[in-house]
């Protein structure tokens, strides 16, 4: 039978058709007329798909460059910060922040779990200059509680900057930058703006651009300063990637277009899809007798499934792309083998999980001959999407 290939990693993501068309249409220079009004319709387009009247910046990187970014720009050798981590996310802030000779305190959860917030609190210190933390660990599919923590710098009178990993965090979850008080939030395109992977974006608060008049870390290709200035006059310092920037555009087009052209709107009824989906896929997969690897605080960006003793997920992961060309992805690092992860993310729709739970069906009965029915997923899903569409 005719199988045809889907995406259903937590980045990449599923392409957008109108996406690709418009990359594939942009054969344009970068110092002509014609960029700098799609790059400046681009930047103000993001702004809104961030939520903040702060400034947003465009990188020609992975996401992990507007990581590296936000660590060179508002640090400098020596620097007390506070890491966040619960995966291996969280593990790479505190692998960028001494790689640049910071001395990061560390409060860490069990994979699967997030932060208990009074850990936090004890662990905080006045001499802590920033905070980084993921919005979403991609790699146990646990969602953080940014508001709390941002609550809690403020209470204790912080004056620690707030850089938050949100690159699979925006269009998954409500932020509210300006009022939380997000000093840095960092996006990828490969995630749900449902483009490739090769551009990273992120905000910056007032108080950072403040920070980086006295810090000291090398920076160059990554200079935000530099990068703002070119920006404001529609440019970007170095080459872009033209055609990520052009296949944006589209998709963000494509996220306004869902709520009548209100891009605002469209990034709400973006992240409430991804938010049902990924309930709707939990209530199957529960149905189907599998355990969710993070139960207490999952995300909607993705959702981790821990396989029954005895198994190995690279088998489930193998299972579903030969029989369906379904691509999951496994657990990283020490979770490979224990856990594989579906993302929800971007260019998902209901009926996507529908697919994803009805081949679950076939390689929970027909692969790993559990005692499960036919429709026991799909039906848990449905009732979950019911729910959620009733007026
Ligand atoms: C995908 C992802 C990144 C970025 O990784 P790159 O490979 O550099 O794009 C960073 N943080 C999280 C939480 C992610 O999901």
């Amino acid at each position: 039978m005719i199988r045809k290939t889907r995406l259903y990693t937590p980045g990449p993501t599923p392409l957008l058709p109108a996406a690709q068309f418009a990359m594939a249409a942009a054969d344009m220079h970068h110092r002509t007329p014609e960029f700098r009004a799609l790059y400046q319709k681009v930047l103000a387009q993001l702004k809104i798909f961030v939520g903040t009247k702060n400034d947003v910046l465009l990188l020609s990187s992975s996401g992990t460059g507007a990581m590296e970014a936000a660590v060179t720009n508002l640090t400098s050798p020596g620097d007390k910060v506070l890491v966040l981590t619960a995966g291996k996310f969280g593990e790479r802030w505190t692998g960028l922040v001494k790689a640049f000779g910071c001395e990061p305190d560390v409060v860490s959860a069990p994979y699967g779990q997030t932060f208990d917030i009074a850990q936090i609190r004890a662990a905080l210190k006045p001499e802590h200059k920033a905070v980084f933390v993921q919005a979403t660990e991609t790699s146990t599919a646990v969602r953080h509680d940014i508001e709390a923590i941002a609550r809690l710098l403020k209470d204790a009178c912080s004056q620690a900057l707030l850089v938050v990993d949100g690159i699979t965090g925006l269009g998954t979850t409500h932020f509210d930058v300006d009022g939380w008080g997000i000093d840095v939030l960092i996006g990828g395109s490969q995630k749900a703006v449902m483009i490739p992977p090769g551009l990273a974006y992120l905000s910056v608060s007032d108080r950072a651009w403040a920070a980086m008049e006295t810090s000291k870390n090398p920076r160059y290709y990554f200079d935000l300063r530099k990068e703002r200035k070119n920006a404001s006059k529609g440019e970007s310092a170095y080459t872009p990637a033209v055609a990520l920037i052009a296949g944006l555009g589209a998709a963000l087009d494509y996220i306004a277009g869902q709520a009548g052209g209100d891009l605002e709107k469209g990034r709400i009824a973006l992240v409430n899809n991804a938010q049902v989906n990924a309930a709707a896929t939990r209530a199957g997969l529960v149905a189907l007798g599998f355990r969710l690897f993070a139960p207490t605080a999952p995300a909607a960006a993705a959702t981790a499934v821990a396989v029954p003793e005895g198994m190995d997920s690279s088998d489930m992961v193998k299972a579903l792309k030969t029989r369906f060309a379904l691509v999951a992805a496994n657990g990283q690092g020490e979770m490979k083998g224990k856990l594989f992860r579906v993302a929800h993310l971007g260019f998902f729709d209901y009926l996507d999980t529908i697919a994803l739970l009805g081949a679950m069906e076939h390689i929970a009965k027909d692969t790993l001959g559990l005692p499960v029915a036919y429709g026991q997923a799909v039906e848990a899903a449905q009732r979950v999407y019911a729910e959620a569409v009733k007026q």
